[in-house]
């Protein structure tokens, strides 16, 4: 159960304090309390964790500060959507809002290789418009002895070009703890010229302490990917460890699942998912047609598979695309063969706003017959 609190709530108040130990007397059960930055109030909720069914929902609503109360199913519990749940969809991050009626493209580097290839990148992110990249400087590869990414050396040029780039957002995979305070220390250096996403590669969907270090700061978003070989449910209980240390603000990124069922995609193209992970949560989500589809095959009509199935993730609601180009991919150090070539980002745009603008279409037409 969530007591929502009412918005001018005060701490320091003796009803606050009535409300806690009030709260105190009930038998089996904790209290977790979430304060909610805003940019005008924050919003304090009281999470109430253990048997709560017992709990009559009018007596709750009738407690000191207490706004409203919503139950909630057992699952994703911070996350999910639960009756009557009026909590928002969305955040805003470095001047850009993530949420399940917003679109956001996200082109960019698989992996950072060089200095000269992230800034023809981002001037031509830039130039379309566009205010968010990706770029890996971690990766974590199946061999070894392949590239691993550049790391902590190639963070203060890649901020510093995106500062210089206008670039509010970039989604940036960490695997390690180390590497968040890298990332922390390379922003703070360069003057905080740019904001980053952290994402959580599908390999480390359930690496659970890594997500409980990185739930526990709240500076930065998260992009938690699906785990390729796991169910829904279980990627979304990983996303949930996220929250349930302190940070809500987070994406899930749909990247295809791993099965020789999928060929001759590299993964099984799961972008059906996007409205059940809207269904039953309230996280935006991304899709990934890079990682997914893994070539550059495109059908009779001479469209590129990756690009059918972004319209295919967008005509379906989808709020984020996670996409690699590279101004040179026969160089790329990771991922050349399914990277999009420069001259086809504004190309790559204008389908993605077609599918958009079919989606929008069919939220009206739907709407039309409530
Ligand atoms: C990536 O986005 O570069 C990546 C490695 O993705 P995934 O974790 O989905 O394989
Ligand atoms: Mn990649």
């Amino acid at each position: 159960m969530i007591l929502i609190l009412s918005a001018q709530v005060n701490q320091n108040t003796p009803e606050y304090q009535q409300l806690l130990s009030h709260l105190a007397t009930l038998k089996g059960i904790q209290t977790r309390v979430h304060v909610e930055p805003g940019s005008v109030t924050s919003l304090t909720e009281i999470y109430l964790i253990g048997d709560t069914k017992s709990l009559d929902m009018e007596t709750m609503q009738s407690l000191p500060c207490v706004e409203r109360v919503v139950r909630v199913s057992e699952e994703y519990r911070i996350l999910g959507r639960h009756k009557d749940d009026q909590r928002p969809t969305h955040f805003d991050y470095n001047g850009v809002r993530f949420g399940q009626d917003t679109l956001n493209v996200f082109a960019g580097l698989c992996a950072v290789d060089n200095r000269e290839h992230v800034e023809i990148m981002m001037k031509a992110v830039r130039d379309n418009g566009q205010v968010c990249t990706r770029m890996g400087a971690y990766k974590p590869r199946t061999s070894p002895y392949a590239f691993q990414g550049h790391g902590k050396n190639c963070l203060n040029y890649v901020f510093e070009l995106a500062g210089k780039y206008d670039i509010k957002v970039i989604a940036m995979e960490i695997t390690h703890e180390s590497h968040l305070n890298e990332i922390k220390e390379a922003l703070h250096q360069t003057g905080n010229p740019t904001g980053v996403m952290l994402q959580i590669g599908t390999r480390n969907t359930q690496n659970f302490e890594l997500l409980k270090i990185v739930g526990r700061q709240t500076e930065m978003p998260i992009l938690l990917k699906r785990g390729f070989g796991i169910t829904l449910d279980e990627s979304l209980n990983a996303a949930e460890y996220l929250a349930s240390e302190g940070n809500r603000n987070v994406v899930f990124g749909l990247r295809g699942m791993k099965t020789n069922m999928g060929d001759p995609h590299r993964n099984f193209v799961d972008f059906s998912h996007v409205p059940v992970v809207k269904r039953l949560t309230r996280m935006p989500v991304c899709i990934d047609p890079s990682h997914s589809v893994g070539s550059r095959q495109s059908s009779p009509d001479g469209i590129l598979d990756m690009m059918q199935v972004t319209a295919q993730g967008i005509i379906a609601g989808a709020n984020m695309v996670l996409v690699d180009f590279h101004p040179a991919p026969p160089k790329a150090l990771v991922d050349g063969p399914q990277a999009m070539l420069l001259k086809e980002l504004p190309y790559f745009l204008e389908d993605v706003q077609i599918a958009r603008e079919a989606y929008l279409k069919r939220v009206a037409l739907r709407q039309r017959q409530l």
